[in-house]
């Protein structure tokens, strides 16, 4: 049963950092409450005042230029990343990526910014947004700070926000040419959080088809979505073959830290993880050849 709680609706982003800065720790922010209010149901968090910034449609965008990339603020639903033409032309990973979260009904309410402030490291956004090198805006009262998404993530369901700030915008910088970046998760029931997730971004030197540069990210595969850095180096200056992306694999696997629950066991997802970072890796060489 959900404890009674007093709600406010502000309609800024002002005023929502008003609220937050007067309330402390005794207020939550529920922004499409997709993740919130089963913790409440479930008695796990029982706040005193929610604050509602679901009507802050100030937060609630998708802008990109050639100079900053791709701006997607806070309180953009999934569904809306899904079906934007300018994602879909330009960053067509995270259309692919939203359009395998959930179902419709959750990605039409839930946003952006509540699945990545909820810290769940068996969400989908996250590895896709760190293989893209994106970074966070956040907002208090005493100003603004941005981060690399990589460390925004500190543990199982914690994050680096601070006691009154909330995300306002995730940054997507410009991809450099001849990159390509996948994304693909394992799931036991269709529109289910993944059992493991990989993404993998890719830039290829022009010519000669040499890795420049790779990020290798593992979802739901440890407390925090994490890059595999050792498998990085693997294939980082050299030509990719099959049996490099193999080897990838096999040290990503590794460097994960998968936990056993009803999902899966720990070995089955070391498993997966070995042979979907060769697919994705696969997956994103194509996509860099094309670019
Ligand atoms: C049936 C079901 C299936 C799902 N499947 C998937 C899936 O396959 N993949 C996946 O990744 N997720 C999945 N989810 C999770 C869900 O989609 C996301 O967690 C959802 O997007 C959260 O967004 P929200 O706006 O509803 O956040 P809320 O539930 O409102 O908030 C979540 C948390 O973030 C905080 N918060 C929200 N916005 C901000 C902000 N701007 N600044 C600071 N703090 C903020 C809240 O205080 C709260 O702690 C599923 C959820 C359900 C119910």
């Amino acid at each position: 049963m959900i404890r009674d709680f007093e709600r406010f609706a502000p309609k800024t982003l002002e005023e929502a950092l008003t609220l937050l800065d007067k309330y402390g720790d005794e207020c939550k922010v529920i922004a499409g409450g997709q993740s919130l209010l089963i913790l409440m149901k479930q008695g796990l968090v029982a706040p005193e005042y929610l604050i509602d910034i679901k009507g802050i449609s100030e937060l609630n965008y998708i802008k990109s230029d050639a100079k900053e990339g791709l701006r997607i603020g806070a309180l953009t639903p999934h569904r809306a990343i899904e079906k934007s033409p300018l994602i879909r032309d330009g960053l067509g990973v995270l259309a692919e990526m939203e359009n395998r979260l959930a179902s419709i009904q959750t990605r039409n309410w839930g946003t952006i910014g509540g699945n990545l402030c909820h810290g769940d490291p068996a969400g989908d956004p996250a590895p896709v947004l760190i293989a893209l090198n994106a970074t966070l805006r956040m907002a208090s009262l005493n100003g603004e700070r941005t981060m690399a998404a990589e460390d925004f993530f500190l543990d199982y369901f914690e994050t680096a926000l601070e006691l009154g700030e909330l995300l306002t915008e995730i940054q997507v910088p410009v991809v450099p040419p001849h990159t390509g970046t996948a994304y693909t998760k394992f799931n036991v029931i269709e529109s289910d959080m993944a059992t493991v997730g990989v993404a993998v971004s890719i830039t290829l030197s022009s010519n000669d088809g040499i890795c420049d540069d790779v990020r290798i990210v593992l979802g739901a595969s440890a407390p925090t979505p994490r890059r595999a850095k050792q498998a990085e180096e693997v294939l980082r200056g050299k030509k990719v073959t099959e049996n490099l992306l193999a080897e990838a694999g096999q040290i990503a696997s590794t460097e994960a830290e998968p936990i056993t629950d009803i999902n899966a066991s720990e070995e089955y997802r070391r498993e997966l993880l070995r042979v979907l970072v060769k697919r994705v890796g696969n997956e994103a060489i194509a996509r860099a050849k094309q670019n």
